[in-house]
């Protein structure tokens, strides 16, 4: 049972592994389309020319025999004592001439004359003869020997309608039958060669057919070669239209993508070297002073420090966002208290908006427990808290307010700060974008932190929304579901 299953699964991944060109198809489609109706056709013209045939055949006996029974009826052939040696040749001729054989029953059902001279004297009372003798003439076909056989009333004479004989005539069609055999030969012949035509013209036909989807080929190999600028346009069919459309889609999201990649790769440079450059530029004043006070040192030494600490936040950044990236990020989801965690992002802040004179104000519009990663969603908010504080104005105010419906829970950010101007509002979110590059830079901002928030909203399925005016402040708003759903084949 066992080894059948696997017979059949290996039989099967056998022909999944077997791929036919399109042209072995289509060619055969149309050798079967050309070759189908050709073949029935010729067989029923042969067929129905062989039946006309053996009709006219039998229609010639039939005039021929009734001339001969009225012949006898004239003569009284049965009657006279002496048989009519001029009939007798003729019935012979008749029969003659027609291959057959011709059997003359009278009333007592004995048979008078057989061409054959087999029969005679013997009784014939066969189903057909009693049937003529009531008035009823048969004529019959018998395809499966290839003969006919016709019955004709004898009268006792020609005004009366008694009857005193019968003529059978069986007569074989084997003469037609060969004929059309022979027919039949020829055009087996000529369909042989009409196929061999047919195979060749339908190869031409399918190479047609099969062309533009070969050059389409040949133009992909060369996108695949490298040369991404290959006019893919392919109108011929509707279907290789519609392909080189769906990968002329693929190529430019992929061009996007390598575009992206290329300015991310030198956005990280430039970025990464800004602080080694102040670095630099601090070691070398200091060095080039003769005898530099140690203040002057302790304070170089301080800035220094400071573009450390702030190379080392690009790449802490740049590794959290690259680990999110992966299309395996996982998400350590637990349920978790969202208003305890925001209390202790804010606790963990309060430091920083205190050294700006910032009011921070946590508002809780409700109890919310939720399945999320804690820690990332802790740094979704953290980012954006911390960003309320930094782009805000001395005395100001940064109000954290968490609530929720029976699906998602909402972490609302709103400030009294700078801003963002509508053009930008768009582009925030981008990596390294900063709207005001010095003043994020003295904030110590890496223009990462929108960017990683975004990336841990979108894993949990949320959404982030910012509504702002220039000068009055900004709210951004965090909806994220209570339950985490995982697609399928997803880690956690
Ligand atoms: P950064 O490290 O520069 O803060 P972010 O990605 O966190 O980078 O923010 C991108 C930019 O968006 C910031 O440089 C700043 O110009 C602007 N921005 C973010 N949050 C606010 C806010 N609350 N008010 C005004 N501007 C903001």
């Amino acid at each position: 049972m066992k080894m059948e299953k696997d017979k059949s699964r290996h039989r099967k991944s056998l022909l999944r592994s077997v791929t036919v060109g399109l042209r072995t198809p289509i060619m055969i489609l149309l050798v079967l389309f050309g070759m189908v109706p050709m073949l029935v056709g010729t067989q029923v013209v042969i067929s129905s020319a062989r039946q006309n045939q053996i009709d006219s055949r039998m229609s010639e006996v039939q005039t021929h025999c009734r001339m001969l029974s009225a012949r006898m009826t004239r003569a009284r052939y049965l009657a006279a004592d002496v048989t009519d040696a001029s009939l007798d040749r003729e019935i012979e001729t008749v029969a003659d001439v027609y291959n057959g054989r011709i059997v003359i029953v009278n009333s007592g059902y004995r048979i008078v004359k057989d061409t054959f001279h087999i029969s005679e004297n013997r009784f014939l009372v066969a189903e057909e003869i009693l049937r003529c003798f009531q008035g009823e003439n048969s004529s019959r076909y018998h395809a499966d020997k290839n003969y006919f056989a016709q019955t004709f009333p004898i009268y006792n004479n020609a005004e009366s309608q008694d009857i005193d004989g019968v003529l059978l005539i069986t007569a074989s069609t084997e003469g037609i039958l060969s004929v059309f055999e022979r027919v039949g030969d020829k055009v087996l012949l000529l369909e042989v060669l009409a196929l061999l035509l047919l195979i060749v013209c339908a190869a031409l036909a399918a190479r047609v057919m099969v062309n533009p989807f070969w050059h389409f080929q040949k133009k992909l190999d060369q996108v695949a070669a490298g040369a991404l600028d290959t006019d893919l346009t392919a109108d011929i069919y509707q279907e290789t239209r519609n392909i080189s459309r769906s990968v002329e889609k693929t190529i430019g999201q992929l061009r996007e993508v390598d575009q992206s990649r290329q300015e991310f790769v030198s956005n990280v440079s430039h970025e990464l070297k800004t602080p080694i450059t102040s670095i630099r530029v601090l070691a070398d004043s200091l060095m080039s002073m003769e005898e530099a006070p140690v203040d002057l040192y302790r304070e170089f030494m301080e800035d220094i420090s400071v573009e450390i600490d702030r190379e080392s936040k690009i790449i802490d950044d740049l590794l959290t966002l690259v680990k999110m990236d992966k299309s395996e990020a996982i998400l350590n989801i637990t349920q978790v208290n969202v208003n305890l965690l925001v209390e202790q992002t804010l606790k963990r802040l309060r430091p920083l908006a205190d050294k700006r004179h910032v009011e921070l104000i946590y508002e809780s519009i409700r109890e919310v427990t939720a399945d999320i990663d804690e820690m990332k969603i802790s740094l979704a908010v953290s980012n954006i808290v911390e960003n309320a504080t930094k782009y805000n104005v001395e005395g100001g105010w940064v109000r954290v307010t968490v609530d929720a419906d029976h699906k998602f829970f909402y972490v609302k950010v709103a400030d009294s700060g700078i801003g963002i101007p509508e053009e930008e509002q768009g582009r925030i979110f981008e990596r390294f974008y900063r709207v005001d590059k010095a003043r994020s830079r003295e904030t110590g901002g890496t223009g990462l932190g929108l960017s990683i928030t975004r990336n841990v909203v979108l894993m949990h399925r949320g959404a982030i929304k910012l509504s702002s005016q220039e000068g009055e402040g900004s709210v951004f708003t965090l909806r994220i579901p209570l339950n985490y759903i995982a697609q399928e084949g997803e880690r956690r």
